[in-house]
Order: structure tokens, then sequence, then C-alpha cells
């Protein structure tokens, strides 16, 4: 590649931004954290799992190692038991399907509707007498329509877990994703929303015997006072992450705005072009407060649109490595959602990151406009 070239690349995500630019601050939280020997369980977790649950409006906060423990201690916590049933997107991480397996349970995907979210429609008529469980996943930084959920929920008693490790900030009729449920997950790998320098994520619960559990459950099953009360994991968020995550919370409001003007620049840019669909925008809609972790699109011609962004130096990102969950052989799934299964030769994200410029999403829409030939 010429310098020219390298000059203009837009990767899809810019992995060392998650460092370089702030590189001072987080080398004293090294230090500070270092030199106090608070690695784990410390006050800066606690200090963090506070701060979390506040900016959330939840009663409760516990950081563990990934987003994906995360959600198999929410089920374990919430009751689900080996052999029920747990419903949820096939549009999502095999992390969501993978934590209801490693709980005991089975995963029974369903379709997505016209927002890539969960079909409560389609939810409900998944619906055995084996359910147990709904797992929305708050895809791409939006929630789902959790009124219909809650309400599916209260009529068949299910449990309700939310994989918002897509979603943190982003709101339902006012609420934030990650209270509506029983619990609810988020990640903090380095590329989602809140990200730290390595893995970790949290359980939000606003009920205190669910707290109890998910607290012994990834604690080796040791309770408050230290008498082991079950079995359990070593899935902890550790000290030093969680004293990154504050610093970085406390300035997570811009890092939202940011998104979301990038999200009404691409909508500006884009809305002309017939071939694609593109996100809801982000004041579209006055039920839903989007913060835009990815930014999705459906696009005529997707392989070929991806091609020609890559040759000219834009990253873009096919979710999932190209297939819903119930699309991996290997995970002996029967189900066809013909949905979301048409969805998947379309679906494409475009780079979508707080460091983002103006001028570089100018670049991305340009490129695709010249690929549709306009
Ligand atoms: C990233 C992600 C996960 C898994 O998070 P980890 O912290 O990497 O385990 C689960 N579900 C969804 C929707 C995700 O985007």
């Amino acid at each position: 590649m010429h310098s020219a070239q390298l000059a203009r690349a837009i990767p899809f995500f810019p992995y060392p931004q998650a460092f370089v630019p702030e590189e001072d601050d987080l080398t004293a939280i090294f230090r500070d954290v270092g030199r106090r020997g608070a690695f784990i369980l410390q006050e800066d977790l606690r200090r963090f799992e506070d701060n979390l649950a506040r900016f959330l409006g939840v009663r409760h906060a516990v950081g563990v190692a990934n987003a994906t423990d995360g959600l198999l201690i929410a089920l374990r916590a919430a009751g689900v038991c080996a052999g029920d049933e747990v419903v949820f997107s096939s549009h999502t991480m095999v992390a969501t399907a993978a934590a209801i397996h490693f709980a005991g349970a089975i995963p029974v995907p369903v379709e997505c509707g016209a927002d890539h979210l969960i079909d409560p429609e389609a939810a409900e008529r998944a619906i055995t007498p084996r359910t147990a469980a709904l797992l929305p996943t708050q895809l791409n930084g939006r929630t789902a329509d959790m009124d219909a959920l809650r309400g599916i929920a209260r009529r068949h008693n299910l449990a309700m877990v939310e994989d918002a490790a897509q979603a943190l900030g982003s709101r339902f009729r006012g609420a934030h994703a990650g209270t509506f449920g029983d619990a609810a997950v988020f990640s903090f790998f380095p590329a989602k929303l809140l990200g730290c320098l390595g893995d970790g994520g949290a359980v939000t619960t606003n009920d205190a015997g669910i707290a109890a559990r998910v607290a012994a459950l990834h604690d080796h099953g040791r309770d408050a006072g230290g008498e082991v009360a079950g079995w359990g994991l070593n899935s902890r968020l550790d000290n030093l992450q969680a004293a990154i995550l504050d610093f970085r919370l406390r300035k997570y409001s811009a890092a939202i705005e940011r998104r979301r003007a990038l999200a009404a620049l691409y909508r500006r840019e884009l809305q002309e072009v017939g071939e694609i669909i593109l996100p809801p925008g982000p004041d579209r809609d006055p039920d839903h407060f989007d913060v835009y972790q990815n930014y999705e699109i459906e696009a005529e011609r997707r392989d070929g649109l991806r091609e020609f962004l890559q040759a000219n130096g834009i990253g873009t990102l096919i979710p999932w490595g190209g297939k819903a969950v119930h699309q991996w052989p290997a995970l002996g799934f029967t189900q066809h959602l013909p949905f979301t299964e048409r969805l998947f030769q379309r679906v494409l994200l475009l780079p979508m990151h707080p460091w983002l410029s103006a001028d570089e999403i100018t670049t991305v829409c340009r490129a695709i406009r010249r690929f549709y030939g306009r």
C-alpha cells in the first residue's frame, strides 16, 4: 500500500486509541493500584460497582471477569436450572447462547425484527412448558421493547436476563438497559462502549437475593461472611481494570453524545442511498435513546461493498463472522429462521467509535455513494 493510501486508512476499530490518548492517566492508575498492592476485590472495584449502579439507576452491580461468565452467573442466580429452555434472538454473539448452554439450559434461538433486536412475537411463539427465561440482547446500543417483553415474561411466569453487553447508557422509555430484567449483564471488552484494557464485565440487578447469589457464584461460592454457601466460579473483575473503568465512566456521557452525533452524520450523508437501510436516527423515536455500540446497515450487494471499501482503506465488519447463532452447524440447532437468515446476507457494520472524525465519516460515505454510482 502507498503511504498516501495508508494516511487515509480508516480501520474498523483502532485498538491503540483505547490506550494512547489517555496514556498518562492510565499509567498513573497502574502505579497507584500497584503500589497499594490492590489487585483483587479491593476498594477501586467497590467504587466502580457503586458508580455503575448509580449511573444506571439500579440497586446492585457486581463486577465479573467478562460478560459471557456474567450471563452464565446471572442465569443461575435468576433460577435457571438444568434442562430449562431459554429464548434468545439468534442475532447475537455466540456467547449469549454459550452462557445458556453452560448454565445447563437449552438455548432456543428466535427471529429478530426490523430493528435487528429480538422480535417479541417470535419470542412468545417459542415458549413451551419447559421455558424458564427470556434473554433479550440489547443489540448495537439499542434497547428492545421491554414493555412487550416484560408483559410476555409476566404472562408466562418467566425470568428475564438482559444481555446488555452492547448497551451501557441505552434507554427505553426513560429507563436504562440493564434495569428491566431480573438481572442484566454488561461487557467491558476494549471495543465495547465502555472498554477496559482486557476482559471485564458486570452483572446488575434490583433483587438483593439475586445480587447475593451472583456475588457468591463469582467468588468460589463464598457468601458475605466468607462461608462456602455452594459451588462457585472464579470470575471477578480485576481491581486494576475496575480502577480504569471508574476513571472512564466519569467521562462516559461525552462518549455517548459523540457516538450519537456521528450516527446523525452517517444518516445525513447516506439517507439518499436507496440500496442501503440505515439504523434509526438518534432523535427519531422518543421511546428509544440509542448509544450506537455499532452502526449496522443493511446493504444490497453487501460483499461487493465491503470489498470496495476495503480496497479504499476502509475497514468494516460482517457481524458475528457472517452467521446468526443458529446457523453454526457445530452447535446443533435445528431451527430455520428465514428473516434472520436473509438479514445475514445484507448486514454490515461501518466504523463507529468515539475517536472517529467527521471527515472520516464523510470519506466513508463518499466511498459508499461511489460504489452505488451516486
Ligand atoms: C461482547 C458480547 C458478549 C460477550 O462479552 P465478553 O465480555 O467478551 O464475554 C455477549 N453478548 C453480546 C451481545 C456481546 O456483544
